[in-house]
């Protein structure tokens, strides 16, 4: 079927009173950069829908770029004919009773709107003579009002006939922007790209923060956060990633903290630069991917003791999830297989083999004051490394190198 625009329906943003002008003038803008690629085609964004006209496009793949684009609640492909060819009207609604309902039995209805009031058959009309055009070309269908299997939408406006008889669900979520900016806390495992795809789903604009602590990480385990960061651009747009150099905090605590509170006093740290990034860069929360109770770092008391060094918000997208949820949501966004490739992480490598999964708040306080915490900060503040990730950057193995160049320039 030669479709000719996709209507987008916004959903959950047209409850959103007088801030839907932010909104949709957001939604346009994300969807602008979403469908670059496809230069013919326009977008006219309406105050209850949006009409994106292909021009030529193809309607499939606009639909997939759509399917990544936060605050689309349902889309429908749609073919336009001139108002004066009201045969093509009907042959485009039989295809389309055709397609949708292939076997004798299936039942259909034609809906029709009309706000052109000067076009000279009236909704009753246009049904009744589509209703029958139809059921005389395919005898072998019922008529049926309620639940049909196949319901042809029919809207007559002043530039045409608009037909469809699909809808298809979107993305759902805010338009990715409106609800502000965050930090998220990105290392290279499966939970907190999830958790980053969670966040931009609820309009929260992030950029990444990534610790890494040469040469005890490689080179290949910040590449794989970084081509985690490309595929979360998908649904992002371009992405600020901030590498963090870890090293000298991590040995300092090594050195002079009790084994069993070294977990507890690094992730103090980790949070605590976090939150520094995140004033600097004018966030307003700070994301991670823990779940309760998944590793010594992520029970309660643990999360108590590191989130002692901060009153800013901390948002876990994924705290209540069981792995295999969070799993399903890593392979539908494809980031499962890069996930799950073994290369060190700077917190296992420094991780000691009984970690207190109870940490007291005094005692981790009491241990931290062996560290120049002050001076140990300001310079990873100084170190670190800012640059920008777009959907589609490869950083390991073939066509890495192309991507590292161009981010160099
Ligand atoms: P993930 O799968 O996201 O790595 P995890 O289950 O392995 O999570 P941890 O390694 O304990 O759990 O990390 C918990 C959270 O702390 C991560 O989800 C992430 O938000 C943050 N984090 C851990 N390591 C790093 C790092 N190197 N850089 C930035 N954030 C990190
Ligand atoms: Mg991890």
């Amino acid at each position: 079927m030669e479709y000719t625009e996709i209507m987008a329906r916004y959903g959950e943003l047209s409850t959103k009173g007088k801030n839907r002008k932010d909104f949709i003038g957001r939604l346009n803008g994300n969807i602008t950069k979403a469908l670059r690629p496809f230069t013919a085609i326009r977008i006219h964004p309406k105050r209850d829908r949006m009409h994106i006209v292909l021009n030529g496009e193809s309607a499939q793949d606009v639909m997939t770029a759509l399917d990544r684009v936060f605050g689309i609640q349902t889309y429908s492909p749609v073919i336009r004919i001139e108002a004066t060819d009201f045969e093509q009207v009907k042959a485009v609604a039989l295809e389309m009773v055709n397609e949708a309902a292939p076997k004798a039995g299936m039942s259909f209805k034609i809906n029709t709107r009309r706000s052109n009031h000067e076009y000279p058959l009236d909704t009753n009309d246009i049904n009744l003579a589509l209703g029958d055009f139809i059921s005389d070309a395919r005898p072998d269908l019922v008529v049926k009002m309620k639940q049909p299997d196949v319901k042809v939408r029919v809207e007559v406006r002043h530039d045409g006939f608009y037909l469809s008889y699909l809808t298809v669900q979107g993305a759902l979520g805010l338009p990715v922007g409106t609800a502000g900016k965050a930090v998220l806390m990105l290392s290279g495992g499966i939970d907190s790209p999830v958790a980053a795809y969670l966040a931009l789903k609820r309009g929260v604009a992030i950029e990444m923060v990534h610790f890494f602590s040469p040469p005890y990480t490689t080179e290949n385990a910040l590449k794989k956060a970084k081509e985690l960061t490309a595929k979360v651009a998908a649904y992002a747009g371009p992405v600020t990633f901030i590498q963090v150099p870890f090293t000298e905090i991590q040995e300092e605590i090594k050195e002079k903290v009790p084994e069993g509170y070294l977990m507890t006093v690094q992730r103090r740290f980790m949070l605590r630069l976090t939150d520094k990034i995140r004033a600097q860069r004018d966030g307003l929360a700070i994301f991670n991917g823990e779940s309760v109770g998944q590793v010594a770092s992520q029970t309660l008391s643990s999360m108590a003791a590191i989130n002692d060094v901060t009153t800013t918000p901390i948002i876990r997208p994924v705290a209540t999830l069981d792995k295999n949820e969070i799993i399903d949501i890593a392979r539908k966004i494809d980031t499962f297989d890069l996930s799950v490739q073994p290369f060190e992480d700077c917190c296992t490598i420094f991780a000691p083999p009984q970690p207190k999964t109870h940490p007291n708040l005094e005692k981790t306080r009491h241990y931290e004051q062996a560290l120049d915490v002050d001076a140990l900060e300001d310079k990873a503040m100084a170190n670190l490394t800012i640059s920008t990730i777009q959907v589609g950057d490869k950083f390991l193995g073939q066509n890495a190198d192309a991507a590292e160049i161009s981010q160099l320039l």
